[in-house]
């Protein structure tokens, strides 16, 4: 440190910043999603990023993809709120979250900057978080009240001394299915990747493998599903090494394994390898990333955590503040080097998050997103998405606000605080299961609504947004009964086939959930499937069953699919056959027994006579399709443009803000007008031109006014208006 003062004009003074109201160290999704809406509540915010980018595993110098809910139902406009504004390819992740941060002036970004201890107030309160610039060896105290860990390590928590966990909890813990007998909680985490780029070229290029890479001389030196490619996609994730270190304090061993890899696997395509032949002669190594793309380490403990029960049964916490829909995604310890599947996926539902999840048990002032979270190593295989660690950063950012605003510490927002902090995240445009606009400052809640057409009920049919899966081989979907009579089970099924389509529909008794093989059959039924249908196909099979699983198996049938479920309930699995064996994948075939056996079944209802696409559905307080139901207002596509919504108010009321949600970015509509009906006459207000977004806040004038219309000038035909909602901000 002398030396480093005296020759390399490096300080060791300590130079002090802030204070802040909020410090969020990390800057993937998650750190930089908290720090925006942490500005966006009023706090003087500081960001600190150690690279040199944002991004984390999203930025230009990992590059992966960023993914969040999967469960796509029928118009279904994927997860709001900050991610809206940022969305896109992946290579431009990094530019777009800089912009976004610039251009928050209450934030300020410290790139670079990494974070390498804390100062503590008190046992259990951080005053400080002490940091470097790794490029000028600048030392910095950053002075904060509330603190956000979205370091993915936990790191911040870890240093003040905050309860954590790393690796995998024992199955006698929570009685998680896929929490393995024998836990391993020093180490047993998912690992970390490298990726590279190859690039195809004119003539062929020589690689000569270097010595220390890891020799793969014959293609069976790779295990099921890690054979190299000679695409640059999806499939690097599954060099994948390290769980089975401390992906912590290992990191630099874990990338030196990794290179050796890539640089084997290399070898062996262009040198070794007889399946690729002389494909991979006109390819070369365009570039290996060396930052490694981390899935797991620490997680810290909240007031809850949160388990693989919790996704299953989608659990609906009180405290729910964001959702994830990816599905559990858990893969083994070892990587690369596992002789099993490279990851397996169970689960695909929406979940919801508990804002306890959310902040620290032992430090007062500490809230997490990320990786980093309260959950179990089970749960963290579906909740470890970005888009999903990206909403829990928009929570604990925003309710950094509230801990301002009331002076308390994230359990206080928690224990007295909770709706406001929910109603706000809805507001800034997040979707929060079966949580409805009760924001007592809307003034559209009171307002009637009427418009020009309403769209008839036979322009939509959920069923038709199904995802289908043709019979080209046997398939089957496997379900819990609780014993008693089974008198049918339906499959929801299309048949394009010219004429009736005549299949034997089984039922078998599984020994447990998901063993599809070395079944009893139990009963074979005959059905004949009308062309052109696509509909519940019964199948009455009329039985007394012992309690247990079973499932329905349809055979290979030219002209038939049967349509999935858009999320996967629990204690059902699904399957194909193809030889003999079943082989199960995530998802679950729309089914229903008769009688129910409980299942509340996610296809949405048809909707008989009552309209699904009324007026009032724009204040019904969703603002976005739920379950297949839009929740929104559609005009009439049989009658041209323009048509428009309007909204009177009990009495007049004064306001200079408007959201507008339409049903999804696609179904958005680009040019719209807001015009106010006061004094006995209308007055326009805005006209937006070009829209291409699916959430609109729109300032207008200060306005006294009964009645406020929406005018569609253009739109798809399909648009809906989701949400109105009208506010009086007092714009400074
Ligand atoms: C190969 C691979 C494939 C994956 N596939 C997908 C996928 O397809 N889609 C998907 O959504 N997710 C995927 N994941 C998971 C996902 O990338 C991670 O779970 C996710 O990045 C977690 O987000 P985060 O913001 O918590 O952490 P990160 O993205 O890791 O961000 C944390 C940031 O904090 C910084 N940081 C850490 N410590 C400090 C410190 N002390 N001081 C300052 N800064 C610090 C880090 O440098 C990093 O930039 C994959 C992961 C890997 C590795």
């Amino acid at each position: 440190a002398v030396l480093r003062e005296r020759y390399g004009g490096v300080s060791r003074e300590i130079r002090d910043m802030g204070p802040y109201d909020t410090v969020v160290v990390g800057g993937g999704l998650a750190g930089t999603f908290a720090a925006v809406a942490s500005a966006r509540m009023g706090c003087r915010t500081a960001l600190l990023q150690n690279r040199p980018v944002l991004g984390g595993n999203a930025g230009t110098e990992i590059l992966v993809n960023p993914e969040g809910d999967t469960t796509r139902e029928p118009l279904d406009p994927g997860e709001g709120g900050i991610i809206e504004e940022v969305r896109g390819d992946v290579f431009g992740y990094s530019e777009r979250l800089l912009k976004l941060v610039q251009n928050q002036p209450r934030l300020d970004l410290f790139l670079n900057t990494h974070a390498k201890g804390v100062e503590l107030a008190e046992p259990n309160k951080i005053k400080a978080v002490l940091a470097l610039d790794v490029n000028s060896g600048q030392r910095y105290r950053f002075l904060g009240t509330t603190f956000i860990d979205c370091t993915g390590d936990g790191s911040i928590g870890v240093w003040a001394g905050a309860e954590y966990r790393h690796g995998r909890e024992p199955r006698s813990m929570y009685g998680e299915t896929r929490a393995p007998e024998v836990g391993d909680l020093n180490k047993g985490t998912m690992g970390g990747t490298l990726r590279y780029a190859t690039e195809q070229t004119a003539s062929p290029v020589k690689f000569v493998g270097p010595d220390w890479a890891r020799h793969f001389p014959t293609c069976g030196d790779f295990n099921p599903g890690r054979h190299p490619q000679l695409r640059f996609g999806g499939w690097q994730w599954v060099i994948e090494y390290g769980g089975d270190l401390d992906t912590y304090k290992d990191a630099e061993v874990i990338r030196d394994e990794l290179l050796r890899i890539i640089w084997g696997m290399w070898d062996h395509a262009k040198n070794h390898c007889p399946q690729l032949g002389d494909q991979a002669d006109n390819f070369k190594l365009a570039w290996v990333s060396h930052v490694v793309g981390k899935r797991e380490s620490r997680r810290l403990i909240g007031d809850y955590v949160m388990t693989e029960h919790d996704i299953a049964n989608r659990t609906l916490f009180p405290d729910r503040v964001s959702y994830g829909g990816w599905g559990i995604d858990i893969h083994p310890p070892k990587g690369f080097y596992d002789p099993g599947p490279p990851a397996i996926t169970t689960h695909r539902v929406k979940f919801s998050v508990p804002f306890r999840s959310l902040y620290s048990k032992d430090v007062d002032n500490l809230m997490m997103a990320g990786r980093c979270i309260s959950v179990t190593h089970a749960a963290l295989g579906a909740t470890r998405v970005m888009i999903t660690c990206g909403l829990q950063g928009q929570a604990v950012g925003t309710a950094s606000g509230f801990c301002k605003l009331h002076q308390t510490t994230p359990r206080g927002v928690y224990q007295r605080y909770i709706q406001d902090l929910q109603q706000q995240l809805l507001k800034d445009g997040c979707y929060i299961i079966d949580l409805p606009n009760q924001d007592p400052r809307d003034l559209a809640l009171g307002a009637s609504v009427t418009a020009s057409s309403v769209a008839p009920n036979d322009v939509y049919q959920p069923s038709a947004a199904l995802t289908r899966h043709n019979l080209d081989v046997d398939r089957a979907v496997m379900f819990r009964w609780k014993g008693g009579r089974l008198e049918s089970v339906a499959a929801h099924l299309e048949s394009q086939a010219a004429g009736p389509a005549v299949l034997e529909a089984h039922l078998c008794r599984a020994k447990a959930l998901g063993e599809f093989q070395n079944a009893e059959q139990v009963a074979a039924v005959k059905v004949t499937i009308p062309p052109g249908s696509r509909d519940w196909v019964s199948i009455p099979f009329e039985l007394q069953l012992e309690p247990g699983y079973y499932y329905l198996w349809l055979p290979k049938t030219a002209g038939v699919s049967w349509g999935l479920f858009s999320v996967e309930p629990s204690e059902t699995a699904r399957a194909y056959r193809s030889g003999a064996e079943w082989t199960r994948m995530p998802g679950c075939y729309a089914f229903k027994t008769e009688p129910s056996g409980g299942q509340a079944l996610p296809l949405a209802e048809e909707r008989g006579d009552q309209p699904w696409f009324s007026p009032q559905n724009v204040v019904d307080g969703f603002a976005r399709a739920v379950r297949g139901v839009p929740h929104s207002w559609r005009p009439d596509p049989a009658q041209d443009l323009p048509q428009w919504v309007e909204l009177k108010f009990p009495s007049p009321v004064e306001f200079d803000t408007v959201h507008i949600s339409f049903q999804s970015r696609q179904l958005a509509a680009s040019d719209f007008s807001l015009s106010a009906w006061a004094d006995g006459q209308w007055r326009s207000l805005t006209r937006v031109a070009d829209n291409a977004q699916r959430r609109c806040v729109l300032t207008v004038p200060a306005t006294r006014a009964e009645r406020l219309r929406l005018t569609i000038e253009k739109a798809p035909p399909e648009m809906g208006v989701c949400e109105i909602r009208v506010y009086r901000e007092e714009q400074p």
